[in-house]
């Protein structure tokens, strides 16, 4: 089986405006070669995409949309846009499922698995988000809750998918489980995704997310079963994501 190439994803969120962008070329800079073996992505929000995929051109940066509709048909849907219109305006990737999304706007796992069904039929790559809170953690319950995650976001029509395990405590604040902790986890999504997709789960990559920052990448990075990292904070600014980039073994 060839190896997974790594992907390392920054979520820019609700944050930044098109001077940011310049940030883009600084990052294909920073990191210069190690483009070639890992995948970074840069997710803006959705009103910069284009203009992100812009700044890409000729680069080893790839750009993803945020969310997406379930919808896939061009239809009277204000304020919404489709998976087709993301990869019209450059996108490769879409992040969905993100906890904020499923907190702020009650997105289900049935709804998450729809809008991937809409980005692979828009030849999107969906980043399918799961991760248990802190009170699943504390009752012991994290692995079922995130396998159950899996189950029903994933969809099972045996195309590349990227799940990332992002334990909802550990989003925007400097808590991550311990590299055994997220192995575990890592090993168990695996084991789901067979379950799932059968063979096919071998091509899905499973990023952690959750505080990571460039002190502590490599260690997460050489945790067994993690293919790369979801990256929020620390995705805004090209310094911080190219040292996390860098962090990884596949990169030098
Ligand atoms: C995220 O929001 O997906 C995330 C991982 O954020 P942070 O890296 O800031 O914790």
């Amino acid at each position: 089986m060839a190896a997974r190439k790594p992907l390392i994803a920054g979520n820019w969120k609700m944050y930044g405006r098109a001077a940011d962008l310049a940030q883009i070329g600084a990052l294909a800079e920073a990191i210069g070669g190690a483009g070639e073996k890992v995948d970074a992505l840069i997710c803006p929000p959705a009103p910069y995409i284009a203009q992100a995929a812009w700044h890409a051109r000729g680069k080893p940066v790839l750009i993803g949309a945020q969310d997406c509709s379930t919808v896939a048909d061009d239809s009277a849907r204000t304020g919404e846009f489709s998976a087709a219109m993301a990869a019209d305006a450059g996108a490769k990737y879409v992040i969905l499922g993100h906890s904020e999304r499923r907190q702020q706007h009650g997105e289900t796992d049935a709804l998450v698995r729809q809008k991937a069904e809409a980005a692979l039929a828009a030849d999107l790559t969906p980043i399918i988000c799961v991760g248990e809170t802190r009170a699943h953690r504390d009752a012991g319950d994290a692995g079922r809750i995130v396998a159950a995650q899996v189950r029903a976001s994933v969809p099972e029509t045996g195309a590349p998918v990227v799940v990332a395990y992002e334990p909802v405590w550990c989003i925007g604040g400097d808590r991550t489980p311990t590299v055994p902790e997220i192995a575990e986890v890592h090993i168990l999504i695996r084991e789901t995704l067979t379950a799932i997709l059968g063979d096919g789960a071998n091509q899905a990559r499973i990023l952690y997310g959750g505080s990571v920052a460039p002190r502590n990448a490599g260690e997460i990075f050489a945790a067994e079963g993690v293919d790369g990292a979801l990256v929020g904070r620390a995705s805004l600014k090209a310094a911080d994501f190219s040292a996390i980039i860098l962090a990884h073994p596949a990169a030098s």
